[in-house]
């Protein structure tokens, strides 16, 4: 008996740690970095989440406009001038990030960041109507030359800016993902700010995601069940300040250099964060209805938006039952 005993104790200090979830929250690129993730190994489990951190750092000295060592600062001061060449990953971003401009028409461009940094959110500051006159000329994606032999990026316009602060949270989100799936990782969920992915599902169940009131940071309007996913939004509560009864926030319409107003937030749920994190900008600025007449025609996308009078609208894959056309309750009953 007492053999048996120390034999089953044996088994268990020889056995791997107990597999369970690891959760680990950091503050990198600005915002709010949390990882989630089912693990068999303790040690293998902690280093995953420690890579993922360590390259959401990487991605962030690589893209940062605020820091002005960062590649993309060196293309903000100098390709007005001459091309400059950066590495082939920051140089796809702005390629892809052209790609959304293209297909959305210019409700997402990149180079909304010549009149964007005018803005100052925690300074209440904002430009002159005559100041967005004289920048709004700056934003057009079409005066970015992107050699594609030198990876390089040149302005043809003086005055032009890029920030990838649309874009560059659901790239890095993906990315995290990659290295999860590539250590053999199955079920997990990443996400920088607005932006998040999640691959498998909370063992047996979906993860579930709360959409924010856009007054009140404690309340959700909606809650959503996702697996195999990705989501973004995006909120005119992030940076913003209210002056005169109007609302000055970071997401800029690049056709007027105003701040979008169309609706509160804006949820894009698709297969990746690359995808819905440059969406959500899209749908914020084209307003619910243009949006969910583009993504009512795209199965692979969803989308949630919260409007200015408080009503919540989905896209016709997630409407909730009550919503779907009734069949017709006076209709005779068939026998
Ligand atoms: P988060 O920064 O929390 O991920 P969003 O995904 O909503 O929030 O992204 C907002 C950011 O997108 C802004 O801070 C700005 O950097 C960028 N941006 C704002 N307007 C546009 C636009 N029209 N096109 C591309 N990027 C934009
Ligand atoms: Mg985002």
């Amino acid at each position: 008996m007492r053999k048996q005993l120390f034999a089953a104790i044996l088994v268990l200090l020889a056995s791997p740690a107990w597999a369970e979830w690891h959760e680990r929250t950091d503050a990198i690129m600005g915002t709010r970095i949390y990882v989630e993730l089912w693990g068999e190994d303790s040690a293998k489990t902690e280093a995953a989440i420690d890579a993922v951190m360590d390259d959401m750092r990487r991605i962030d000295q690589l893209m940062s406009h605020y820091k002005p060592e960062s590649q993309l600062s060196q293309i903000n001061a100098r390709a007005a001038q001459e091309p400059v060449q950066v590495d082939p990953e920051l140089f796809d971003l702005i390629k892809l990030s052209t790609h959304y401009s293209i297909i959305t028409e210019g409700a997402f461009d990149i180079t909304y960041a010549s009149v964007g940094h005018l803005y100052d959110y925690p300074h209440h500051v904002k430009p002159t109507e005559a100041q967005i006159k004289a920048a709004l000329p700056g934003v057009n994606w079409r005066n970015m030359l992107l050699d594609e032999a030198n990876h390089s990026v040149r302005f043809e316009h003086q005055g032009m800016r890029i920030d990838l602060g649309g874009i560059g949270k659901g790239y890095a989100v993906d990315h995290g993902i990659g290295i999860l799936q590539a250590r053999g990782f199955q079920h997990a969920l990443v996400t920088a700010g607005g932006d998040s992915r999640i691959i498998g599902d909370r063992m047996g169940r979906p993860w579930v995601i709360g959409i924010r009131n856009p007054d009140d940071k404690n309340q959700v309007v909606t809650r959503i069940p996702i697996v195999n996913s990705a989501m973004s939004t995006s909120g005119d509560y992030e940076r913003f300040f209210d002056e005169g009864g109007v609302r000055y926030h970071h997401i800029i319409d690049p056709r007027t250099g105003h701040s979008a107003s169309k609706v509160r937030s804006a949820t894009i749920l698709g297969p990746t964060a690359t995808e819905t994190d440059g969406m959500s900008k899209t749908a914020f600025v084209l307003g619910a209805e243009k949006a969910l007449e583009i993504i009512n025609r795209m199965p692979q996308y969803d989308a949630i938006f919260v409007t200015p009078d408080g009503k919540v609208l989905y896209s016709n894959g997630l409407a909730p039952p009550d919503e779907k056309p009734k069949p017709d309750a006076k209709a005779p009953a068939k026998h």
